[in-house]
């Protein structure tokens, strides 16, 4: 089994924050379409059976739908596709349009993941995001009336000088939309990005990082009372119950193979894949990358992972998930000598109450989450 990702690096507009590659070069959006096609067909034999699909960017929802069905022709003759497949499709808000709906409807794409990061208009402008509360609201109404039942908003929560009151306003206006899933993370100030430079020159500051933690606290509370999953540290999954009566949530399975190791290929400037063993990059510049691939050339650098560099891999991901690390398939996978380092750096972390062992499995306590950070770094292999 394995993931196909496929990266499409458009945007109608740079967010401040946001240190993803895309290009406002909207023109070449056919070109590469006819590229991402061709890495398809260069790569068919890369990877086994393809169980989940996620089109991820950038804005995906700013390809027409000649070029979605483009695409997923393309997957269609290249790949082995599993039965049930999971495919996501990256939305904003503001292209959610009946038209866009109505091609939804051609193609198999199951899942939406929208990127509405917050209610609040003020901190939707400061962030430069191009839609509006109100687009989200009709976006998730036109998703639901044409039977999409799998949705998934971005949220993110720590802008400067946001109270605890407009925090728990966004909580409350994500659960009134009736959806499926929630990521929410803390607003990072990550290098390169226009945000840093307002931070660098004094003109926004960090929130306190006690206020980031009762954010958290918050909204897991409440996202749990409401019957959420809190399946990974920034993922929470609706609760349900599946045609056979077994209890399940919409946990992004997508994802979900990323924190469990499984393989993935990606597609696309930019794109990462991995197998197991090896970590390939794709160029993250989209003439480079469409020059190449125009000439049949893949345009990708490698990294071969050594056991300690997976061993810390598995820190950073496994870890994250809510059931954390099988210790009997870590002990298969990394052997005895990395199995004792990883008990031996967990030991004050279990003694403290912030790692728990249960049924054989080493995870973050509820306490731990708040504190993942700082665990995960003195449990790596250095
Ligand atoms: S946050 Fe999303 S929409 Fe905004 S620039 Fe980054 S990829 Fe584009």
């Amino acid at each position: 089994m394995a993931g196909l990702y496929i990266h499409i690096p458009f945007c109608a507009s740079r967010c401040i924050y946001c240190a993803f590659y895309s290009t406002t070069s909207l023109k070449l959006r056919d070109l590469y379409v006819n590229m991402l096609c061709k890495e398809m067909e260069l790569r068919k034999d890369e990877v086994d059976t393809i169980h989940t699909i996620y089109l991820g960017g950038g804005t995906p929802s700013l390809l027409s739908p000649q070029n979605l069905t483009q695409i997923f022709k393309q997957i269609d003759a290249s790949f082995n596709l599993s039965k049930n497949q999971e495919i996501t499709i990256e939305c904003n808000p503001d292209d959610i349009t009946p038209n866009f709906v109505e091609a939804l409807g051609t193609l198999p794409i199951n899942r939406i993941s929208m990127g509405v990061q917050t209610f609040d208009n003020n901190r939707l402008r400061f962030l430069h995001r191009r839609h509006t509360p109100q687009d989200v609201y009709n976006a998730v109404k036109k998703l639901q009336k044409a039977n999409i039942s799998n949705i998934s908003i971005d949220l993110i929560f720590g802008f400067p000088g946001e109270l605890l009151s407009d925090w728990e306003a966004d909580i409350d206006k994500a659960l009134s939309l009736n959806i499926q899933h929630i990521s929410a993370y803390s607003l990072t100030y990550e290098e390169n990005t226009v945000l840093n430079k307002l931070k660098a020159n004094g003109s926004v500051s960090e929130i306190e990082e006690e206020i980031s933690i009762r954010m958290f606290q918050r909204l897991k509370e409440r996202l749990e009372q409401a019957d959420f999953e809190h399946y990974e540290i920034s993922n929470f999954a609706k609760r349900t119950i599946t045609a056979n009566g077994v209890a399940s949530s919409y946990r992004s399975r997508h994802n979900s193979s990323y924190w469990h190791a499984v393989p993935y290929i990606g597609i696309g400037a930019a794109a990462h894949s991995y197998d197991g063993t090896t970590r390939k990059w794709n160029v993250a510049d989209l003439q480079t990358y469409m020059d190449s691939i125009n000439r049949a050339i893949l345009p990708y650098e490698m990294e071969s992972l050594n056991t300690e560099t997976q061993y810390n891999d598995c820190i950073t991901t496994t870890l994250r998930t809510k059931e954390g690390i099988d210790l009997a398939l870590f002990k298969e996978k990394f052997g005895k000598h990395l199995y004792q380092y990883l008990l031996h750096e967990s030991e004050q972390y279990l003694n403290r109450g912030l790692l728990v062992i249960q049924n054989d499995h080493l995870a973050l306590s509820q306490q731990g989450i708040f504190v993942c950070d700082m665990i995960m770094t003195d449990l790596m292999y250095i």
